[in-house]
């Protein structure tokens, strides 16, 4: 069950780090055991004379799991298995089981209601409008931080087997906004350029792309406690504070509307991308929390008092995007409500990653929003369509 209620999902089994030195010495020893190994000819393969005998050197330079590290490891990242980060591999594996395409939602009723001029009000259009306009840039973002920044700085290969995944899933949301976009006619301009123009959107925005500038700069490289810290701290940014909060007016909103019975389509899309994103968030929280197990260095106070600040404030943009997108209340909801919906959030987040609460006595406002993000895909909770996605369909051999 996917829900960003959950305990993080996979917190790994504390285990000793072996100092890098230690490791090498391994490697050096191993090496040389083979070599010598290799001039007696003990080579199996040699010795039964069947197969040519492997290259002693580079079998001793075969990937163990327990040297496997996250961020600065020096095995292989080519080879997948042996596995050391399983729960990695496992989100991969249900991120292709929740396969989804945007086209296969029928639209037809939302593009009815839209161009209905009694359809929706002037406030559930802006809404629309102004939820689609951060939307449609976000998961751009998402996507160029994970494929030009995060990954190359993961040396675990089944972590970057789920960013692999990942960075197409959000291509598939970026498709999903747009043809939204293209089938209740919005003008394309105006939308995709909210997030240079709507100040609420981009402000979002600006707090963002400092935290993937990091990551994208060629110059930048792992290694230090300084830059470790760099890169923990765009992962946090990214994971609790974009996927983890900055989503959650707009989600709420969309989905709010569904739940009356109004764009149904966006709403099913919405629904979809819910589910991804809570996984996008589980994986970084699991992420993060490694890291921190094996490189507790990082996570000083002062470390941890720049996170709690970093958290403030997306709550603060957060706040002043819900209240741009409903000036006055629309739906039943009103900005109000989302101070109280943040905070829970925010603490929700902090604590997933080992940091104390943020706010005192935060409450969930949208206990319905749990349901959502708990949505399985063979029962659609607005009951559009039959979902079992298959895949092959259309392959043919002839
Ligand atoms: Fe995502």
């Amino acid at each position: 069950m996917l829900s960003w209620d959950d305990e993080t999902a996979s917190a790994p089994a504390a285990r000793p780090v072996a100092p890098s030195a230690a490791v090498a010495g391994a490697v050096a020893g191993a090496v040389a055991g083979a070599v010598a190994g290799a001039v007696a000819g003990t080579v199996a393969g040699a010795v039964a004379g069947t197969e040519p005998a492997a290259d002693a050197v580079a079998v001793a330079k075969r990937v163990h799991a327990d040297d496997k590290r996250i961020i600065n490891g020096k095995t292989d990242v080519n080879q997948l298995v042996p596995f050391k980060y399983k729960w990695a591999w496992d989100k991969y594996l249900a991120g292709c089981a929740n396969h989804w395409m945007p086209q296969e939602v029928n639209m037809q009723r939302d593009i009815e209601l839209w161009k209905n001029p009694n359809g929706l009000t002037d406030d559930e259009r802006r809404l629309v409008k102004r939820n689609l306009g951060f939307f449609v840039t976000a998961d751009s973002l998402a996507a160029n931080n994970i494929v030009l920044g995060t990954y190359r700085h993961i040396t675990a290969p089944e972590c970057r087997q789920y960013l692999l995944r990942q960075a197409f899933e959000e291509a598939i949301h970026t498709h999903a906004y747009q043809y939204i976009v293209e089938s209740l006619g919005l003008d394309e301009a105006e939308i995709f350029n909210a997030y240079n123009e709507v100040k609420s959107i981009r402000d979002k925005d600006e707090f963002l792309i400092p935290f993937i500038n990091t990551l994208t700069d060629p110059a930048f490289t792992t290694g230090t406690v300084e830059n470790d810290q760099k890169l923990l701290k765009s992962l946090i940014v990214f994971a609790c504070l974009m996927e983890g909060l900055f989503f959650y007016v707009g989600f709420t909103q969309i989905l709010a509307l569904g739940r009356q019975n109004k764009m149904m389509g966006a709403a099913e899309q919405y629904q979809y991308i819910l589910r991804d994103e809570s996984m996008h968030c589980n994986f970084g929280i699991d992420l993060i929390n490694t890291i921190k197990m094996e490189n507790p260095l990082l996570w000083t106070p002062a470390f941890r008092e720049e996170i709690k600040a970093l958290f403030l404030q997306a709550v603060d943009l957060e706040y002043a995007y819900a209240e741009d997108t409903m000036p006055r209340g629309v739906l039943g909801l009103n900005a109000t409500m989302f101070k109280g919906y943040l905070r829970f959030i925010a603490n929700r987040r902090a604590q997933q990653i080992g940091l104390d609460a943020l706010f005192a006595h935060e409450e969930n406002p949208f206990p319905w929003m749990s349901e959502m993000i708990d949505l399985k895909k063979e029962r659609n909770f607005f009951e559009t369509r039959v979902t079992e996605y298959q895949t092959g369909g259309a392959l043919n051999w002839e």
